[in-house]
């Protein structure tokens, strides 16, 4: 288990749960406090553990377990994903939102993270979590859809390259600095404003 994971799931743990940690966006995405916008095929969420101030989930009704399952049958249901997230970036103009899913998802449900540029949050916390949206590792929407239109599939990342996106060493998303750690990573990311 991923420190991403590990430490989420024990957050996780402290609610009553009925099911394993990592079907707990399905719990979510029926939780009307969590729901932010509906549409027939799609529903967007508040992130539990948002990594940014603007954090959102967008997830399919149907069950497509994730990014794995995808094929080009699937296209015309990532350009609704597109639509609404264009949506958000109407209601958010000044955020920098970005949208695009993990190479290896941990939580089930295909999902779209959208998410802003200041990556202000404190559940933001290690370099996994940095990593995870500030390298290769997160795929834009488009680059997904590119991808289902050339080749009908998505090819899985290597454990290799999983190994060493998410040990890259930290950098800033605005700017060329270099930070020491995640302390030093966070308080200059508020210099960003
Ligand atoms: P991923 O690595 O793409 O699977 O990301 C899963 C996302 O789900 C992370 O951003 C978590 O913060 C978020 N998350 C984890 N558990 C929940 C939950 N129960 N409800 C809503 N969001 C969650
Ligand atoms: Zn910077």
């Amino acid at each position: 288990m991923s420190k991403k994971r590990s430490s989420e799931a024990s957050e996780t743990s402290k609610a009553k749960q009925p099911r394993h940690w990592s079907m707990g966006l399905l719990e979510s995405m029926k939780n009307p406090e969590l729901i932010v916008k509906e549409t027939e095929k799609l529903v967007a969420i508040k992130d539990k553990y948002p990594k940014a101030k603007i954090h959102y989930l967008i997830l399919p009704h149907e069950n497509i377990s994730g990014i794995s399952k995808l094929n080009k049958s699937h296209i015309e249901l990532l350009e609704e994903f597109k639509r609404l997230y264009m949506e958000f970036t109407v209601m958010h103009k000044e955020a920098g939102l970005r949208a695009g899913f993990h190479a290896v998802p941990s939580m089930q449900r295909l999902h779209m993270h959208v998410i802003s540029t200041d990556m202000i949050s404190p559940s933001l916390k290690t370099k996994i979590h940095w990593n995870s949206f500030t390298t290769d590792f997160f795929i834009p929407v488009d680059d997904i859809i590119k991808e289902l239109k050339e080749n009908g599939m998505l090819k899985p990342i290597s454990k290799e390259l999983h190994k060493s996106l998410m040990g890259t060493p930290l950098k800033c998303n605005q700017c060329s600095f270099e930070p020491k750690n995640m302390p030093n990573l966070k308080e200059h990311l508020l210099t960003h404003k």
